[in-house]
C-alpha cells in the first residue's frame, strides 16, 4: 500500500518530537521541512545571549536525528505559503505536496506594529537573535571608550528590557550577574556603578501566570541584585537613543532588548486572518486539526485548543508543545490502521508546573500543589533543564560551564564572532553573488 504523506512544517519542540514519533512507522513518509538544519533549545537562548554557553550546546542537527530512517526525510528550507485547494506547501526551494499537514512554525517577536522599535531592539527568539544579542551587549562596552560625551556613555551605560516574563527575567538576572562579577574585571578602567539595568513589565506582577510567590521573589531578587523593576510600564516608542513609555517617563539607552511578546508565523494561505486567534494562533480542536480544514494540523505554540481545564488556551510552553506532538503521533497511527476520525484521542494537558531563574542560588517554582523558591528551586531548575537537553554531549558542555560558573562566576566564552558577508553569498539556491546593491540579485 502506497504510504501517505505528511509534510510538518518546522523542527522545534513540537515537528520534532512529532517526526521522531513517526519514524520508521511504516504508514507514513515523513517530511520534515525547518529554515534552520538544527533543533534550538529556546529557553537557554539568555545565556547565549550573555555569554555562559554556547550557542552550539543549545543547538542540535536535525538530519543526525534521522539518520538511517526508513520514512523521514529532512529539508532546510523556509516556508513561504499553503495552497490548501491544491495540498501543496510552497517553499524556497520548491514545492512539497501532502495528505496530512502538520504547522509546528511556533512563534516569533510580536512588536505589536511598531516598526521602530522593530527596527532598533534586540529580541531573541533564535539562535540567531541571542547570538547577535550577545554581540551587542559585549560590543556595548567596547564602545563605551570611544563615548564622546556624558550623554553618550550614559546610553551605553543603560540596557533596557521590556517584558517582565520568564525570558526578561531571567535575561535581566543575568546581565545583573554579569555586571556584578564579570564585567569590573573584564573593563577594569571603566566605572560599572553607571551601569543601569531595567526592567520593565506591562502588567503589576513579574511573572505574570504564575504564582504570588514567584511574582514576589522574582521582583525581589532583581531588585536586590540592582536591577531596576518598573511594572505598568508601556513602552510606546524608541528612536534609539530614548525610550519613552506612556506616562511620559524616558530612558536614554542604546541598548533596548525587547521580550514583550509573540505571535504565531502563521503562513500565508493557511486560514483566513480573520480566522486566527489572539496572538496570531491557529485554532485547533482537540485532536489539533485546524477548524475548517480537512488534512491540516497545527501543534505547539501556533496553535490555540480550548478545553474546559484551558478555555482561552494552552500556555506557550515546550511541554505542551512536545506532549500535543505525542498525542498527535498516536492519532497518526491510528488512522494509518485505517480507523475513524472518531476514535481519535482528544487532549488532555497534564501541567507539571513551571519555573524560571533569576540568578546563581536565586529561581522559583511553581508545582501543582505548592510553590518555592530559593537554592532548592535554583537546583530543580537546573537538573531539569540539563536532562531536557538534547544529547549527552550537550548535558556535559553545559554542566562544565555551569561549574565553572559557579566556582569561578565567570566563563571564558565572550568573543564576538560575525559572519562575513560572503557568508551571505550562499543561498539554497546555489550560489548567488551580490552586487552592491543588494536588491538586485543575481545568479553568479
Ligand atoms: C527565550 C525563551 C525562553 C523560553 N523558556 C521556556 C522555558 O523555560 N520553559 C518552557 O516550557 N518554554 C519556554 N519557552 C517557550 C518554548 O521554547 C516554546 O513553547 C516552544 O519552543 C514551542 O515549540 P514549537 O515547536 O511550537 O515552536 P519552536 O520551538 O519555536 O519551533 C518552531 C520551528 O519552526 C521553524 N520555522 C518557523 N518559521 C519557519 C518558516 N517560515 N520556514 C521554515 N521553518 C520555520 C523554526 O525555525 C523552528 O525550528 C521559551 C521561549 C523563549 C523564546
Amino acid at each position: 500500500m502506497e504510504k501517505k504523506k505528511i509534510v510538518i512544517l518546522g523542527a522545534g519542540f513540537a515537528g520534532l518530537k512529532l517526526a521522531r514519533k513517526l519514524n520508521n512507522n511504516p504508514h507514513f513518509s515523513v517530511t520534515l521541512i525547518d529554515r534552520y538544519n538544527y533543533h534550538q533549545f529556546q529557553p537557554l537562548f539568555y545565556q547565549v545571549a550573555t555569554a555562559a554557553i554556547n550557542a552550539s550546546d543549545i543547538s542540535f542537527p536535525i538530519r543526525k536525528v534521522f539518520q538511517g530512517s526508513k520514512n523521514v526525510s529532512v529539508r532546510l528550507a523556509e516556508v513561504t505559503a499553503i495552497k490548501k485547494d491544491q495540498n501543496i506547501v510552497e517553499t524556497t526551494i520548491g514545492d512539497f505536496s501532502y495528505d496530512y499537514l502538520v504547522v509546528a512554525m511556533g512563534c516569533t517577536t510580536n512588536f505589536f506594529g511598531n516598526k521602530q522599535i522593530e527596527e532598533l531592539s534586540f529580541p531573541m527568539k533564535s539562535t540567531n537573535e541571542a547570538l547577535t544579542l550577545k554581540n551587542r551587549l559585549l560590543t556595548n562596552f567596547e564602545s563605551a571608550y570611544s563615548a564622546e560625551s556624558p550623554e553618550e556613555l550614559e546610553e551605553i551605560m543603560n540596557i533596557v528590557v521590556v517584558g517582565g516574563g520568564p525570558t526578561g527575567v531571567e535575561l535581566s538576572g543575568a546581565i545583573a550577574q554579569m555586571k556584578k562579577f564579570i564585567l569590573p574585571k573584564d573593563y577594569p578602567d571603566l566605572d560599572f556603578s553607571k551601569l543601569n539595568i531595567y526592567l520593565i513589565e506591562g502588567g503589576p506582577n513579574l511573572l505574570g501566570p504564575m504564582s504570588e510567590l514567584a511574582h514576589k521573589k522574582s521582583y525581589e531578587y532583581l531588585t536586590n541584585m540592582g536591577v531596576n523593576v518598573w511594572t505598568e510600564g508601556r513602552v510606546t516608542d524608541y528612536d534609539g537613543k530614548t525610550i519613552s513609555l506612556a506616562d511620559g517617563r524616558t530612558i536614554n539607552t542604546r541598548n533596548l532588548i525587547w521580550a514583550a511578546g509573540v505571535m504565531g508565523n502563521v503562513p500565508e494561505g493557511a486560514v483566513k486572518q480573520e480566522d486566527l486567534q489572539r496572538g496570531n494562533r491557529l485554532k485547533v480542536d482537540r485532536t489539533s486539526k485546524v477548524l475548517g480544514t480537512e488534512n491540516i494540523y497545527a501543534i505547539g505554540d501556533i496553535s490555540s485548543m480550548e478545553t474546559p481545564k484551558y478555555p482561552h488556551g494552552h500556555p506557550q510552553l515546550a511541554r505542551v508543545a512536545g506532549d500535543q506532538a505525542e498525542q498527535l503521533a498516536k492519532n497518526f497511527d491510528k488512522l494509518g490502521q485505517g480507523l475513524s476520525e472518531d476514535k481519535l484521542t482528544l487532549f488532555e494537558y497534564k501541567d507539571p508546573g513551571s519555573m524560571a531563574t533569576i540568578g546563581k542560588r536565586k529561581a522559583v517554582v511553581d508545582l501543582p500543589k505548592f510553590s518555592f523558591s530559593g537554592r532548592l528551586a535554583w537546583f530543580t531548575w537546573m537538573f531539569l533543564h540539563l536532562m531536557l537537553i538534547l544529547t549527552v554531549r550537550n548535558k556535559l558542555a553545559i554542566f562544565l560551564n555551569w561549574a565553572q560558573t559557579y566556582f569561578t562566576n565567570d566563563s571564558s566564552l565572550r568573543i564576538i564572532v560575525r559572519p562575513t558577508k560572503k557568508d551571505f553569498r550562499f543561498n539554497l539556491k546555489g550560489y548567488r553573488r551580490f552586487p552592491k546593491n543588494r536588491d538586485k540579485e543575481v545568479e553568479a
